[in-house]
């Protein structure tokens, strides 16, 4: 099986966590990440794990979304709640074949919101695209662990059919690399009085979108940083930074 992480960012209930590892291994999935939950892993988990425990034991933990998917190359996140903000967007099938594809490249992360509030836009910010299950829409809200089902299903298909994608050896950068770029990004157009401080966030995430869809590798994260080094520190006019012919 490809290395596709279900992360739960903020999972409140004990018994949802068991029932999204039991979902999991169903379908031949083992890694499991927990954002900050919100309960202990009490009884009710391993009951609801039905025999997945080791699914839970081997969970990892972290603070946020952002280690959860540090050295992911590509990251979808899920909703029931059409957004206002326009990410690209995919329904389960289609998720479920560009997760496949994309783990060629490295680790994939899917994320799934907390059963009250689901996922902030800000943790959204973290994916390449949004994925939504098609559902009654005066009755969108499935419970987590039947949403974890449904995405863990339709890899398993993909995994048995896959769709055939171009080879290519284009490597995204990890995540976290990608996300320290975007803070050096704001910093330089911060400093260079582009972004309105008032609204920093329509701008940013304009910017994000852009620049997540190219998944750019490390070389050519490594070009963008000096750019914005060279902004915040210019090199003599035609000279270029030392020892380097910029490609
Ligand atoms: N009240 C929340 C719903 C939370 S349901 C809201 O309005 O966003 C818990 C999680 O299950 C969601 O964050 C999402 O990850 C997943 N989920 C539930 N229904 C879904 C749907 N129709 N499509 C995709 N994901 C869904």
């Amino acid at each position: 099986m490809p290395d596709i992480r279900i992360i739960l960012v903020r999972p409140q209930h004990p018994g949802n966590i068991g029932a999204c590892a039991r979902a999991m291994k169903n379908m031949g999935l083992k890694n499991l990440v927990l954002v900050a939950p919100q309960c202990f892993l009490a009884e009710e988990a391993v009951a609801r794990a039905a025999g997945a425990d080791d699914i839970l034991a081997g969970a990892t933990v972290v603070a946020d979304v952002r280690a959860a998917v540090a050295d992911c190359v590509f990251v979808a996140a899920t909703s029931a709640r059409a957004r206002t903000i326009a990410w690209p967007r995919l329904e389960p099938r289609g998720a479920a074949a560009t997760l496949c594809a994309q783990a060629r490249s490295g680790p994939v992360g899917l994320l799934f919101g907390a059963e009250r509030t689901g996922l902030t836009n800000e943790e959204v910010d973290y994916a390449h695209a949004l994925v939504q299950i098609p559902v009654d829409p005066g009755f969108a809200s499935l419970n987590l662990a039947a949403a974890v089902q449904i995405l863990c299903y339709e890899v398993r298909c993909a995994v048995q059919e896959p769709v055939p994608v171009p080879e290519s050896d284009h490597r995204p950068a990890p995540q976290e690399a990608f996300n320290r770029f975007l803070e050096h990004l704001e910093q330089v157009i911060t400093d260079i009085g582009f972004l309105n401080t008032h609204h920093p966030r329509k701008l940013m995430r304009r910017l994000t979108r852009l620049f997540r869809r190219a998944q750019p590798d490390d070389n050519e994260l490594q070009i963008l940083r000096g750019i914005l080094n060279a902004v915040q520190n210019p090199y003599p006019a035609q000279k270029g930074p030392p020892d380097s012919d910029n490609t």
